[in-house]
């Protein structure tokens, strides 16, 4: 299965019809949140293929005129708090980024997030029970605690994530959330997972 991931900033090439081409072979869609929900829809429309997507802290309402309001890119499934099946591929997605704001939304203090955590836990054990493992993909906007992040709090990763990838052993945890600028690590490797920046967009082949 490949997989096309996108996170945090629209990518020309992509939003463009030559992605048709160069993404044929792109079998499922997946988005770390903080991106415009029209370029979202446009790459859906244009490949075909299964979606799921987190929001990031970033992302608000789009309007669309006459009153109405997109809270959501169309054709894709929000993934927060959840889990799903492709094919073979086990997903999860947690949404947002560690709280800075009062009252904001997709922003969580960390015992916010333990507890969206601790909500998707069933769904896990009966992975086990049915397919011999929890999880393949963990979805998520911010990065873990410590991994691809930074230390002011809007950037701060979650240490429950790193309490998940112990746990749960995950093959891969997708995040955006932190911009790239310079060469710098994007791909680490933590216990059996591993940890993705996805900013702007990422291929996976399992
Ligand atoms: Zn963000």
């Amino acid at each position: 299965m490949k997989i096309l991931a996108l996170s945090d900033q629209v990518v020309e090439s992509i939003y463009s019809a030559e992605v048709r081409e160069r993404f044929a072979d792109v079998d499922l869609l997946l988005s770390c949140g903080d991106l415009p929900y029209s370029y979202l829809e446009y790459v859906v429309t244009m490949l075909g293929v299964p979606a799921f997507y987190v929001h990031g802290n970033h992302d608000q309402p789009e309007d669309l005129g006459r009153g109405e309001l997109l809270t959501g890119p169309r054709g894709w499934v929000n993934l927060d708090g959840r889990t799903a099946r492709v094919g073979a591929v086990l997903l999860a997605g947690l949404e947002g980024a560690l709280r800075y704001k009062p009252n904001a939304p997709f922003q969580y203090s960390e015992a916010e997030m333990r507890w969206k955590v601790a909500r998707l836990l069933p769904a896990l054990l009966l992975n086990r029970l049915r397919y011999g493992r929890y999880l393949d993909i963990l979805v998520t906007h911010a990065p873990p605690l410590g991994i691809h992040n930074d230390l002011d709090l809007p950037h701060r990763g979650f240490a429950v994530f790193r309490w998940l990838m112990e746990r749960f052993r995950p093959r891969y945890l997708l995040h955006g959330h932190k911009h790239v600028y310079k060469p710098q690590t994007t791909r680490t490797r933590y216990r059996e997972t591993l940890v993705v920046n996805v900013y702007p967009f990422a291929v996976l082949e399992l």
